[in-house]
């Protein structure tokens, strides 16, 4: 068996005179490829991962290199029970993994030490007329968020009473436990029973936050909502969500953003749209006439023989771009309305009109190409 097995330094791809740390560097960097955890779909990766770990269990033990370097493999066939008994096996389930936790944060919370974390993002909605949206605006938000307790200033003690260092511990919210194997004796690190990894023992818990440290409380916050704004965009107040447990960073205060909708503009961008009805005499003749801009009524030119359908485009009255100085533009869909009630007088001058009128054909007009049409088809 020996005779087939890797050299330890190949299988790291170190050279024989490396150093502690660029053997633990080399190992982590392996570690981290090969974990079976992370290559369910490599089932060569399992193996890999066992040799690796073999491998830097005896290169990062001082005495246990020292024999390899003399012996090689032989050097520990005797200890793990003779040749062909298979040796190293028994490693992978032995192993102590916290190198590699390190590697992922809090991969498993397996072996590490259940240190601070950050408290949780809130997330919440804050309607706004299409104005606000346009213009930018300043709300006040109402919310409800775990925040570190008033009580007992986020200790989790009953004021007035003490908080220790876990006896166990001492602090360090973990503990160390060796073990005899075949390499001699292996440290692994553990979170501490008796304070869950915290490192202290509250003997009086606050009677607010039951020793959390954090209560629910109101809050409210004035939010700057800048010009241009559109639904499903998001303002962030940094540090304004739940504090974070064991003295953790407070989350974030997630602003969603919903812009009411406008009775007559509507809005592509930072264009605002508008259709602007006009009647067949405006459109024949021109007009001035007034339309609505966001900021109040502006006199309008409309060309004699605009279309119905037909877009115009007033530059700069538009929205905010988000974070800039600029403006989109207001563009204007000219509906040109058919009435639906004629009073007398009007029936008798479209009927005079109707027998004075042709549809235009200076080019080719719409109607020929109507026919046009009709006659390809056929
Ligand atoms: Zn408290
Ligand atoms: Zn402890």
């Amino acid at each position: 068996m020996s005779a087939s097995k890797r050299d330890y330094y190949e299988i790291l791809g170190v050279p024989r005179g490396a150093s502690k740390e660029e053997i633990k560097q080399a190992y982590r960097k392996l570690a981290k490829k090969y974990h079976p955890d992370l290559n369910k779909d490599n089932p060569n990766a399992e193996e890999m991962f066992k040799e690796i770990n073999e491998a830097y269990q005896v290169l990062s033990d001082d005495e246990a290199r020292a024999r390899y370097d003399q012996f090689g493999h032989s050097a520990f066939d005797q200890g793990a029970g003779g040749p062909g008994s298979g040796g190293f096996g028994d490693i992978f389930g032995e192993f102590d993994f916290s190198d590699i936790f390190d590697l992922f944060g809090s991969f498993t919370g397996g072996t590490r030490r259940r240190g601070p974390v950050r408290g949780e993002d809130i997330s919440t909605t804050v309607d706004i007329t299409f104005e606000e949206a346009a213009f930018g605006t300043t709300k006040t938000v109402k919310y409800r968020r775990l925040t570190e307790c008033s009580r007992c200033k986020g200790s989790g003690a009953e004021p007035g009473t003490s908080v220790d260092v876990c006896p166990q511990c001492h602090g360090s919210g973990q503990v160390q436990e060796e073990r005899n194997t075949i390499f001699g004796r292996t440290v692994s690190v553990r979170p501490c029973p008796t304070c869950g990894g915290e490192g202290r023992s509250i003997k009086t818990p606050c009677t607010n936050c039951r020793g959390d440290g954090r209560a629910v409380e109101s809050e409210q916050i004035s939010i700057n909502i800048p010009p241009g704004v559109d639904t499903g965009n998001r303002v962030i107040a940094r540090g304004k969500g739940a504090k974070g447990v064991r003295g953790g960073d407070y989350g974030d205060l997630i602003i969603n953003i919903r812009v009411r909708p406008h009775e007559i503009f509507k809005r592509d961008g930072a264009n605002l749209l508008l259709d602007v009805p006009i009647t067949f005499a405006q459109a024949a003749l021109g007009d001035e006439i007034e339309i609505p801009t966001l900021e109040g009524m502006e006199t309008y030119k409309i060309p004699a023989g605009v279309q119905s359908g037909e877009t115009r485009r007033i530059r700069g009255k538009g929205l905010n771009y988000l974070n800039s100085n600029n403006r989109g533009d207001l563009i204007i869909t000219i509906v040109v309305q058919t009435p639906k009630k004629l009073s007398p007088e009007e029936r008798e001058l479209f009927e005079k009109l109707k027998r004075i009128q042709t549809v235009e054909s200076n080019s080719k007009s719409a109607f020929d190409k109507f026919r046009d049409f009709l006659r390809g088809k056929k």
